[in-house]
C-alpha cells in the first residue's frame, strides 16, 4: 500500500517515462486509482466511523476532483472561487463548506445566496455579518464554529495552536459565542470545527490530538444544550517528504482512534448520532501525484555536478523548500528515463530561474543525469500547481495528466485548466 510513498513501481515508473516523452515536460501527473485506494483504506481501517472533508485547495483540478467526488462527503472550500469551481464541476452548494480566516463580506454574501452547506466561522465578527445577511436574504446559514484549540500535542511539527491566530475562535472564548447564540435568530450551530496542526506522522500524536478534540467537542456541546449535527476533525495526516520520513501507519492510529470515537458516543448522547468527519488534503492525494522535469542542462562546477532542469521553484514551490519549512532538504525523487542498473553519483539540481535560491536537490545519489533524461518528483499531488507562484519569469507552466486504468491499460487523460 505504502509502496508509491517510498519507491517507485516498475508500471509507475514505465507510465511516467512514457508521459514525458509523449507529452513533455514540467507536468504534474496524478494516479486516480492511487488516490482512490486511499480513500477505500480510510474507510478500511476506520470501519466507517468516519465521512471524508477534502480539503479543495490542496488540488483543485476539477477532473481529478470529479473522479474522486464518490468518495467525498464534503469540499471545503478556502475562497469563494474556489465555491463556484465546485459549482462548475456540477455539485451542489450543499456538498460545500467553507472555512477560511479573512472572507470577504462579498464572499460570505455569495455564500448565503448559493446555500453553502456550512460556513465554517472563524470570528465572533462573521457571525454578527452572517446573521445581517441570513435577515436580508431571509434565510437560515448552517455554522460550524471552528475551535482554536488551548493544547495541541507537542509532537506536532507546526504549531498552530496556542499562540495567537487568525484561525478559529480561541477555546477560551467560545464559552462566550455560545451564551450569546440564542441573540442569532437566522443562524444555526450545525456543529463544531477543528484543525489545529497539520503533517504529522505520528499516530500516536494524531490520536492525542483527536482526544484534545473530542474532550472539546463534549465540553461544548453540552454548553450548547443540542446535538450538534456534524464534528469535523482537521484530521493533520502526514506525508513523507523525504526518502527517510516513515508514512503515518494509519492502521496502528485507527487502532487508537476507534475506541475513542466509540466512547465517546456510547458515553455522550448528545454527540451520539453527530456525523464525524475527517477533513485533509495532503494524505488522500498527495503520494497519487508526481511532478516531471528534464534535465535541460549539465554542467560541473568547483568539483560539484549540476544538472539545470526545466522545473523551477515557479513550478512547484515546496519541493524547492519553500512552503513552510525552515530548511530544505531533497523530496523523493527518481531518474524515470533509462535502466536502474547504472551506479548512481552525486548531483545537485537546480531549476531554470535565474536566482541562486531555486535549488531542487543538494548531494542527492540517482544514477546518471544527462540532457534529457526525465527526473520524477513523488508527493507531489498536493499543494503542488496552484501553490507556486507559476507566472515568475514567464516559463510555460506545467500542464496536468490524469492517469486512469481502463481495461487494463493506463490511459493518459490532460486535464490541464485554462487560467481563468
Ligand atoms: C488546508 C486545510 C486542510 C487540509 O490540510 P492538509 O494538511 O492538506 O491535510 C484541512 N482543513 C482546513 C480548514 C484547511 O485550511
Amino acid at each position: 500500500m505504502h509502496s508509491r510513498e517510498h519507491r517507485l513501481d516498475e508500471s509507475t515508473r514505465a507510465v511516467l517515462a512514457r508521459i514525458a516523452r509523449e507529452r513533455g515536460t514540467p507536468c504534474y501527473v496524478y494516479f486516480v486509482e492511487a488516490a482512490r485506494s486511499r480513500f477505500d483504506l480510510l474507510q478500511e481501517v476506520f470501519g466507517g466511523r468516519f465521512r471524508v472533508s477534502y480539503a479543495v485547495k490542496c488540488n483543485p483540478n476539477g477532473d481529478l476532483l470529479t473522479r474522486l467526488a464518490d468518495k467525498v462527503d464534503t469540499f471545503d472550500v478556502s475562497s469563494i472561487g474556489e465555491a463556484q469551481r465546485c459549482l462548475r464541476f456540477g455539485w451542489p452548494p450543499q456538498k460545500l463548506t467553507f472555512s477560511g480566516p479573512a472572507k470577504r463580506i462579498g464572499e460570505l454574501q455569495r455564500a448565503v445566496s448559493m446555500g453553502v452547506g456550512e460556513l465554517v466561522c472563524e470570528s465572533p465578527w462573521e457571525l454578527a455579518e452572517l446573521e445581517r445577511l441570513a435577515v436580508d436574504a431571509n434565510v437560515r446559514v448552517e455554522c460550524l464554529l471552528r475551535i482554536n484549540p488551548r493544547r495541541i500535542p507537542r509532537a506536532f511539527g507546526v504549531q498552530m495552536a496556542g499562540k495567537p491566530t487568525q484561525f478559529g475562535i480561541d477555546e477560551e472564548d467560545v464559552p462566550d459565542v455560545l451564551a450569546g447564540w440564542a441573540g442569532w435568530s437566522h443562524l444555526n450551530l450545525a456543529g463544531f470545527h477543528i484543525y489545529s496542526g497539520t503533517n504529522s506522522l505520528d499516530a500516536e500524536a494524531i490520536a492525542e490530538n483527536f482526544a484534545l478534540f473530542i474532550q472539546l467537542f463534549e465540553r461544548f456541546a453540552s454548553q450548547a444544550g443540542r446535538p450538534p449535527r456534524r464534528l469535523v476533525f482537521g484530521s493533520g495526516f502526514g506525508i513523507p517528504y523525504t526518502p527517510n520520513d516513515q508514512p503515518l501507519d494509519i492502521t496502528r492510529l485507527a487502532g487508537f482512534v476507534n475506541p475513542m470515537m466509540d466512547r465517546m458516543r456510547d458515553q455522550h448522547p448528545l454527540l451520539a448520532t453527530a456525523a464525524c468527519v475527517l477533513e485533509m488534503g495532503r494524505w488522500l492525494v498527495g503520494p497519487a501525484g508526481f511532478l516531471l522535469t528534464s534535465v535541460i542542462g549539465e554542467k560541473r562546477s568547483r568539483g560539484t555536478d549540476i544538472r539545470m532542469c526545466d522545473a523551477g521553484f515557479n513550478n512547484h514551490l515546496a519541493a524547492f523548500g519553500m512552503m513552510g519549512t525552515v530548511i530544505r532538504r531533497n523530496w523523493p525523487m527518481w531518474r524515470v528515463t533509462g535502466t536502474d542498473t547504472e551506479p548512481e553519483s552525486e548531483y545537485q539540481l537546480v531549476g531554470p530561474l535565474c536566482t541562486t535560491i531555486d535549488v531542487l536537490a543538494t548531494r542527492i545519489q540517482l544514477p546518471p543525469l544527462r540532457r534529457g533524461d526525465v527526473i520524477a518528483i513523488g508527493s507531489s499531488g498536493a499543494y503542488g500547481l496552484t501553490a507556486s507562484p507559476t507566472r515568475f519569469i514567464s516559463h510555460p507552466e506545467p500542464r496536468e495528466y490524469l492517469v486512469v486504468r481502463e481495461d487494463g491499460t493506463s490511459k493518459i487523460l490532460d486535464v490541464t485548466e485554462a487560467r481563468a
